[in-house]
Order: structure tokens, then sequence, then C-alpha cells
């Protein structure tokens, strides 16, 4: 039943879950017992952040909380799965800001059922001189980064002023 469970996650097919399902067997005092507690900690204490849609045990999430991380700067990017991938190769130092997603005529998915309005929000709210828009690099991708560009040149920049909100706009390929 386990390893019926484990085939259907991503990347795992039948053969491997059973492996894994053995391999947790021999260790069912330490990686057993570890895996079992992550697995609560997901189950039980894991909390979207109302600030920037990370997924965490606290909200504000433990990136909004860090006061040693660069309060000016948004990096926006598509899932919280692109959240972790850059923050674990450490690109990026400033606060981030998830979207759910991506606009696509296709799927029908369109602004607002995406967090923009909430982006803008941190924007106008002031405070920031820069927002990185690191979506993937597919059509879709870059027409929601055109789209939010677009909506964010209403507002004013903290720092100078002047110029477009895009620093390094529209940057293609995050690390995997
Ligand atoms: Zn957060």
């Amino acid at each position: 039943m386990l390893a019926q469970s484990l085939s259907r996650l991503p990347g795992l097919g039948p053969r491997s879950a059973r492996r894994a399902v053995l391999w947790l067997i021999k260790r069912r005092d330490t990686a057993l017992v570890q895996l079992l507690d992550a697995l609560d900690v997901l189950k039980d204490r894991l909390v979207e952040c109302q600030t920037c849609g990370n997924v965490d045990t606290a909200n504000p999430c433990a990136i909004c909380a860090d006061t040693r991380r660069e309060a000016r700067s948004i990096c926006v990017v598509e899932d919280v799965a692109d959240l972790w991938a850059l923050d674990r190769a450490r690109l990026f130092t400033g606060k981030y800001h998830v979207l759910g997603g991506r606009l696509s005529a296709l799927d029908g998915v369109r602004p607002e059922d995406l967090s923009i309005g909430k982006l803008i929000e941190r924007v106008a709210a002031g405070g920031i001189d820069e927002v990185v828009l690191a979506m993937n690099a597919t059509l879709e991708g870059q027409t929601t980064a055109h789209y939010i560009a677009e909506r964010l040149e209403a507002y004013p920049r903290a720092g100078d002023g002047a110029g477009a909100w895009l620093a390094g706009g529209g940057r293609a390929g995050l690390p995997r």
C-alpha cells in the first residue's frame, strides 16, 4: 500500500516505489522515523505565507521574516518549487513573491487567478525598488512577465524613481 502511494509521486514509478519501501523497512529506526516526522510536519504544520505565497511552517515564512534579507528587492516566480530552487542556489538575497502559476489563454488562467494583485499591493505599499521577474522561459512565462511589468509601470520606484522595474527582467532559465 505504501509502495502504491509512493508510485503516484512525480518521478517515481512502481519499481522505484517498491525499492524505496524495502530500503525504508531496512532502516525502520532511522530513515523511516525521519520520514514519518517530515510527513507529520507536511500534514499538520505547513502553511502558505500570506505575504509571499511560500510554503513554510510559519506565516510569515522564514524568508519574509528574515531581516538580513534585502527587503527592497522582490523576485517574482511562478511556483513555490521555483522559489525553493532559486533559494537553494543562493542566487537572490531579497524577498520573493509566488504567483501560483502563469497566465495561459489555453488553460484559461487569468490575471485574477494568480497572486498578481497581492504583488501590486506589496509594491504600492512602498519601500521596493527592484522587482526581478524570474518567470520560466516559456511563451506563457514571458507573457506573464510582460503583463506584470506593464502593471508595475503605474507605481514609482522607491529608489531613484526612474527607469523600468525589470532589473534582470524576464530572466530565463531557473536552476533546477
Ligand atoms: Zn513569505
